[in-house]
């Protein structure tokens, strides 16, 4: 007896977990393997060289954990920093807010700055905090580069140029979660000292790495740095990951899958896969400008190439426009969170995805606005985002 299953397939537009390449599948389609055979050590040690591309680092070190993006969240802080340090943050999304959560929550002095939703790290307060911290009290500045709540990437080039203008020592902490192997992230130029992402994001593989690039200068805080770690101490790395082995079991498959979808982003250049994501996203933008509808996001400067969000026109509750896109459409599009809930939703295009899978997002989203009783003209946005990708698009390199 079958149950029914829809025809055809899952369209995934949500901001992670992403889209996983076919070829990534198959990469992963293995029996176990025993990681203490002479075969894992330089499997092991060539993936996290590898891993240093999308960081954009020749300086860092990168680690791999079993986890996700909030067990990153832990290496950055418990590795470098003591109770009480002070920390100086932004909070303007769920995950900016889960992160100050975390820091709370392990005994850190937390000075936030409220940033309306929508917008981004506000560099001109940043500078006015730290100019005012004479004796050097803040031990971090942390930054969540692309807060996925609300499709707005912060300035962290800005932001390190503010603390080099004040001569500031803190650590700089960013979470890329949504950010790392879509956007440009420059690990060695911005002098990040922490930088974490997740497999599930722009790396398009399953749920369950946590990939933490880390400085010098982090390397040397973790010597002085108090907080409790035990899973998370990088300690355990530095002791097994040199001779390419680790402190605890692998999951090997997401390691086959991380070789390979590194190796598919290698192959397209990093400049190309972020030269994508731009267009993928401005297709996106225009669709949104053709439904007559607004971006969360306040600022051009801070529009995301990872995600869009989109508010509802008053009176439209966005939930209801992602549950007609599931029950009618199968199209996963994702939710407004939190403070935005009922008011946004969200359109994710990082990672694994092209013009026509995008396109199929927004004519999804469409059909599924027109069913939920928003007052748009039928392809209003899908024809923009037409107009602008076959306007602007390229022969794929080995089709020319
Ligand atoms: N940071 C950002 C910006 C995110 O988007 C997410 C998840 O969506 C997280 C952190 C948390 O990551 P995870 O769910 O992998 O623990």
């Amino acid at each position: 007896p079958y149950s029914y299953t829809p025809p055809g397939r899952n369209h995934l537009a949500v901001p992670g977990p992403v889209n996983i390449h076919e070829q990534v599948m198959r990469a992963m389609d293995r029996p176990s393997q025993n990681h203490r055979d002479p075969w894992f050590p330089p499997f092991f040690q060539q993936i996290l060289e590898d891993t240093k591309y999308i960081f954009k680092t020749t300086e860092g070190t990168p680690f791999i954990f079993p986890g996700t993006g909030t067990g990153g969240w832990e290496v950055a802080l418990t590795n470098t920093l003591s109770p009480g340090d002070k920390v100086v943050t932004f909070r303007y999304g769920q995950f900016s807010h889960l992160w100050i959560d975390m820091m709370q929550r392990l005994g850190l002095d937390v000075q936030v700055v409220e940033v309306e939703w929508g917008g981004g790290a506000d560099e001109a307060k940043l500078e006015q905090i730290l100019k005012a911290d004479t004796d050097k009290k803040i031990k971090a500045v942390a930054v969540v580069h692309n807060e996925t709540t609300t499709g707005v990437t912060s300035d962290i080039g800005q932001v390190r140029q503010v603390m080099d203008s004040v001569s500031h020592p803190a650590l700089l902490l960013v979470d890329g979660v949504s950010s790392i192997g879509a956007l440009d992230f420059r690990f060695d130029e911005w002098k990040v000292d922490a930088a974490v992402t997740g497999s599930q994001k722009a790396l398009s593989l399953p749920t369950g790495l946590g990939l933490v690039a880390v400085s010098q200068k982090a390397l040397e805080a973790r010597k002085t740095a108090q907080l409790k770690r035990v899973y998370y101490d990088l300690e355990d790395q530095l002791a097994t990951n040199p001779s390419g082995n680790v402190p605890y079991t692998p999951s090997i498959p997401l390691l086959y899958g991380l070789r390979e979808t590194l190796g598919l982003i290698k192959a397209e250049g990093m400049d190309n896969v972020i030269a994508r994501h731009h267009r993928l996203a401005e297709g996106t933008r225009k669709a949104v400008e053709g439904w007559g509808l607004k971006l969360l996001c306040k600022e051009p400067r801070w529009n995301s190439d990872s995600l869009t969000v989109i508010k509802t026109p008053e009176g439209v509750d966005s939930g209801k426009i992602v549950k007609e896109a599931y029950s009618r459409y199968n199209l996963s599009l994702g939710v407004g969170l939190s403070e935005v809930a009922g008011k946004v939703f969200r359109i994710g295009h990082l990672g694994n995805n092209d013009e026509v899978m995008v396109g199929s997002y927004l004519f999804g989203a469409e059909m599924a606005m027109i069913s939920a009783g928003v007052p748009i003209e039928p392809g209003s946005g899908v024809s923009k985002a037409i107009e602008y990708w076959a306007a602007t698009s390229n022969v794929i390199p080995t089709r020319g």
